[in-house]
């Protein structure tokens, strides 16, 4: 059962509901959104005494499996990461290379990224990488850098956090933590970045279904963080031509059926540079509330994942074109929540 209230709403019914949930036994997740609303999600159905008088704005007996995550209840979220604004009228551009080399990569990265328009910068400090013998970041010195980087350009940043231990010292740096593909569903590590208090980008598993990563979203707004981003970032196809395939039904699928922002990302999607551009086009025209691009003056000097890195340059025409074809779209693009449940099951 969920129960929902807007923003203002009688603080006494919401407390009543709590201590009734207490008093009953019955599991339940309280949620308060920046703009003040409230959605609490119930185990169970809670007694019709327990709801007389209520001042909800909506009481709903069935749900989705992802209570708190579900659009039923809520339209459209706006996740804020400093001044930029996820799930608002416009894309957001996330920008940056794969890993952080240096000091002066990642400043001279972060002032070209923000020459070509994007308004967050990415960067790797701790890796997970397929091989143990390939280089797995600076770790704590290259947060440092990150830091630099922020500095000189005002950019906020996003970098991975790849285990609960290493959630402290992430968040104290970084403004918005990173669970990779690779641990979507690392639930201790869920939990962990969700207590941090930090914005999360939640990237897809590439072979998690739709439902399984919005449930590890679900793990995080439990824990009392609502301010989470969904990425879609490819899944493992059967062609050894692309590293993974882009889902773009994967977009509206997720923001049919959930509140949350929804981008791509289009470089490990791909892992072909000349597919980036195009798909990350697609992802927009599909409805995406921004992207996360693989990208720095000198793609091909990468460390790491140099092979689907794009220069600034061609950021900069990517910008100039999803600027173009967002405002085109504005007007007609409508993911307002019909029922998808149906394809989700099928
Ligand atoms: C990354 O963004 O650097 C990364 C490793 O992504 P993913 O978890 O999607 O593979
Ligand atoms: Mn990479």
């Amino acid at each position: 059962m969920i129960i929902t209230f807007e923003s203002g709403a009688d603080t006494t019914s919401i407390d009543r509901l709590r201590v009734e949930a207490d008093r009953l036994g019955i599991g339940n997740r309280m949620l308060r959104f920046d703009d003040g609303s409230v959605i609490a999600g119930f185990d169970r159905t809670l007694p019709p005494d327990a709801l007389t008088g209520l001042a909800a704005s909506q009481i709903l007996p069935t749900h989705r499996p992802y209570m708190l995550a579900s659009s039923e209840h809520r339209d459209r979220s706006v996740v804020w990461v400093g001044d930029v604004a996820f799930g608002a009228d416009m894309p957001v551009l996330i920008a940056g290379p794969c890993v952080v080399e240096s000091t002066e990569q990642m400043i001279e990265a972060a002032i070209a990224v923000k020459a070509a328009g994007a308004v967050m910068l990415r960067g790797g400090a701790f890796k997970p990488r397929t091989s143990p013998y390939s280089f797995q970041g600076h770790g704590e010195t290259a947060l440092q850098m990150l830091v630099a980087a922020r500095d000189a350009t005002g950019l906020p940043f996003v970098t991975e956090v790849l285990e609960p231990d290493q959630v402290d010292l992430v968040a104290a740096h970084a403004d918005m933590l990173q669970i990779g593909a690779r641990n979507m569903a690392n639930t201790p590590l869920l939990k962990r970045a969700a207590r941090s208090g930090k914005p999360i980008l939640l990237k897809r598993g590439f072979s998690a279904t739709i439902d399984e990563w919005l449930m590890a979203a679900e793990y995080v707004l439990s824990e009392g963080n609502p301010n989470l981003v969904l990425c879609e970032r490819g899944i493992r196809g059967f062609d050894p031509a692309l590293r993974f395939n882009l889902d773009l039904n994967a977009v509206p699928l997720a923001m049919q059926l959930s509140h949350l922002p929804v981008i791509v990302d289009p470089s490990h999607g791909t892992g072909v540079r000349s597919l980036v551009q195009p798909m990350a086009l697609a992802g927009i025209a599909a409805g995406a509330n921004g992207l996360i691009v693989e990208a720095q003056p000198d793609p091909d000097a990468a460390m790491c994942d140099g092979y689907q890195t794009i220069s600034t340059d061609e950021l900069a025409q990517i910008n100039r074109r999803v600027q173009r074809l967002a405002a085109a779209l504005s007007d007609e693009v409508d993911v307002a929540t019909p029922d998808a449940r149906e394809l989700v099951r099928a």
